[in-house]
């Protein structure tokens, strides 16, 4: 009975990557350049997306570098209808973007593009109205109640908390166990009921207009300077006819390493891509006890 059910299995995995290979590479751009600070290595995040992005032919990945503080963008103009989504591995303040390539953005969602946001990204542009609602909530870079509520999961539904504070905290970063909230969306089909995240920071008290459908949520620790509430950590949203996929996972090449951040980037990334996922869910796969981790990535 093993041996059928895991010939069953190997003949599932083998349809599955003949089925990507035999359709077109989805495009995707992967837009990066600047981070708030040197505690997001945006080069090597870049490096390991890519490389997450394109091991399975699924995706044609491309990399749009924006100039750094000071820099020129008048020469900046990415053709983000070229291509399916944009993966943002890129932290800014409001004032670097100039009016043209925001709006830019902003068009290529309305009319159907697709967005991921990856950690760092929750970070930026905390005065652009549009990024703010595509994204639902982010956190740091002087956000506040003016921002939004702070949005946490109670009782089986998002809550928003409209009370004044500061927006974005994490504790040191560890494990944690991921809980799923919609299991029926294409992202989180298959995939375990609760598993254990690699080390990494739990994002919480993010704030903003809110709109998103969380798919899983992290309980933060009051233990490790955590909110004490279950906050979103994977989203989507609908903005004009486009699909967003907001992850709050991704610190480091150590937390990128965790397998659940390949699959559920992966699986997001198709999905705000196209609105459907046809990625099978690895066996390596972390349970609710253990992560589990890509070593050649952890290594590097
Ligand atoms: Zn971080």
């Amino acid at each position: 009975m093993k041996r059928w059910l895991l010939a069953c299995m190997v003949s599932g995995v083998a349809l599955g990557a003949a089925g990507a290979r035999a359709a077109e590479p989805i495009p995707v751009l992967i837009l990066d350049g600047e981070s708030g600070g040197p505690y997001h290595d945006w080069p090597r995040v870049t490096a390991v997306l890519e490389r997450i992005l394109g091991e399975d032919g699924l995706f044609d990945v491309s990399v749009a570098t924006a100039p750094p503080a000071g820099g020129d963008f008048a020469a900046f103009a990415p053709s983000f209808s070229a291509f399916k989504a944009v993966v943002l591995n890129y932290d800014a303040p409001d004032e670097r973007w100039p009016e043209r390539l925001k709006s830019s953005l902003e068009r290529y969602v309305e009319g159907g593009g697709g967005l991921v946001a990856v950690h760092a990204a929750d970070n930026a542009f905390p005065g652009w109205r549009a990024y703010n609602e595509m994204l639902g909530v982010g956190g740091w870079r002087g956000r506040d109640e003016r921002a939004g509520a702070h949005w946490y999961f109670a009782d089986g539904k998002l809550v928003a908390d409209t009370s004044p504070g500061p927006a974005g905290s994490h504790g040191k970063r560890l494990p944690f166990a991921v809980v799923v909230r919609d299991a029926s969306h294409p992202i989180t089909r298959g995939l375990p009921r609760v598993w254990m995240h690699g080390d990494d920071e739990l994002y919480a008290h993010l704030r903003g207009p809110g709109g998103m459908t969380v798919l899983a949520t992290a309980y933060s620790d009051p233990a490790n300077a955590g909110s004490g509430r279950d906050e979103p950590q994977l989203m989507v949203r609908e903005h004009g006819r486009g699909r967003v996929f907001h992850t709050t996972f991704g610190h480091d090449v150590r937390a990128l390493s965790s397998v659940d951040f390949a699959v559920t980037l992966k699986r997001g990334t198709e999905w705000a891509a196209t609105g459907d996922v046809t990625q099978a869910v690895p066996e390596s796969f972390p349970t609710a006890d253990a992560p589990s981790y890509r070593e050649y990535l952890r290594s590097r």
